[in-house]
């Protein structure tokens, strides 16, 4: 039995204060860490709701009937969400994912959508905006999605199998609407399609070949990503972890594989294409191959909150600086822009390289952030 406690209350309110330096960090797009890491990718987490409880992200037994979420008033609008995120873009900010939770319960999302595509780089191309779902609501989405200025979308599909699948969802949820969500994804032209299957063993391995055949000459890059002690209610243990090493073994000797060289630095996914030219697939591996080195990511919570890695145990409060404290006024976009700045010189983060030396907790006790709260 998985320890009873619901960490993100503390979550909530154990974040830092983002203050605005007294030099300003003026929004250049030449942003680096103090590991010269590049600030390329956002993440907004619109929903610390799901209408899934996979055991991996948001088991039922932590996140159950007496589970309290975020009042709406302290989720950020879609205007304050916008807003802060023409200050990374500024910094040098390309792609954004919509996550959650599961980003399709918040509700008009396709308006946060229409804003975020009016936003250009800065060098004047439209964002890489993508968005992240278990697809249990994309039948009836996906064409609203792509006219509000959607790009492409990833669907976290964990095997084909009827009962494995509601197995891991844990509410009984049929694949075949997943699959259906994914044709109406591909019919209104959201993509290239990515599908992410987490990968437990003694769960679902034996998913991933027909996953992969299924997949395979469609045009949809499949991607297998190791189980991960992401948050601190999963149970995780290292036992359970397929290594990606594995997975690519067990694939190539029934469908021959090569390796493919990264499309883009700070990229996630090892890349793999079929020998025979049908497609390619991907493995995440956060626990056996760590990324660490050029993680160009940051995210940020339905509630204001900036995370700097997806093991982090807290976050920079930008919410406060936005709507201001006390009554008094918020931030103007420069003092935003310099607050994200000097939050982003400052980090160090490498939880994957360090995985085996560090806690579970940090010094002060508090836990990992949960995946649900912050996005994958
Ligand atoms: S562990 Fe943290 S720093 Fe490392 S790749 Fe993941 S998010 Fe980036």
């Amino acid at each position: 039995m998985t320890e009873r406690f619901i960490p993100l209350i503390d979550q909530r309110f154990g974040s830092l204060s983002a203050g605005v330096p007294a030099q300003p960090i003026r929004a250049t797009g030449l942003l680096s860490d103090s590991l010269g890491r590049s600030l390329r990718d956002l993440r907004i987490s619109v929903t610390d709701r799901c209408n899934f409880r996979c055991g991996y992200c948001m088991p039922k037994e932590v996140f159950d009937k007496d589970h309290t979420y975020l009042p709406h008033s302290a989720l950020l609008s879609f205007e304050e969400i916008t807003r802060i995120a023409r200050q990374f873009v500024a910094h040098g900010v390309g792609k954004i994912r919509l996550t959650g939770g599961e980003p399709l319960l918040r509700k008009n999302i396709e308006d946060l959508i229409e804003q975020l595509a009016a936003l250009r780089t800065v060098e004047g191309r439209p964002l890489d905006l993508t968005l992240t779902t278990n697809g249990s609501l994309l039948a009836r989405k996906a064409r609203a999605l792509k006219a509000a200025g959607l790009q492409r979308v990833t669907i976290s599909l964990d095997g084909l199998d009827d009962a494995v699948f509601r197995r891991m969802n844990d509410v009984d949820f049929p694949v075949a609407a997943v699959l259906e969500g994914i044709d109406a994804a591909h019919q209104a032209g959201l993509g290239p399609i990515k599908i992410n299957m987490v990968v437990k063993r003694g769960t679902n391995e034996r998913e991933i070949l027909p996953m992969a055949r299924h997949f395979k000459g469609t045009g949809i890059v499949l991607r297998f990503i190791e189980y991960m002690d992401v948050g601190a209610t999963n149970g995780w243990r290292m036992d359970e972890v397929l290594p990606s090493a594995e997975v690519v073994k067990l694939i190539h000797a029934q469908l021959p594989l090569a390796q493919l060289e990264p499309s883009a630095p700070g990229e996630t996914a090892e890349r793999w294409r079929y020998a025979d030219g049908a497609g390619e697939i991907g493995v995440i591996s956060s626990v056996t191959q760590a990324f660490c080195g050029d993680c160009n990511r940051a995210r940020l919570s339905t509630e204001g909150q900036l995370y700097l890695c997806l093991f982090a145990t807290q976050g920079h409060d930008l919410r406060s600086l936005v709507r201001g404290l006390n009554g008094g006024p918020g931030a103007s976009d420069e003092q935003l822009a310099s607050a994200i700045g000097r939050i982003w010189q400052g980090r160090s983060d490498r939880y994957s390289q360090l995985r085996g030396s560090m806690a579970p907790d940090d010094s002060d006790g508090r836990r990992r952030v949960e995946m649900s709260y912050i996005g994958g």
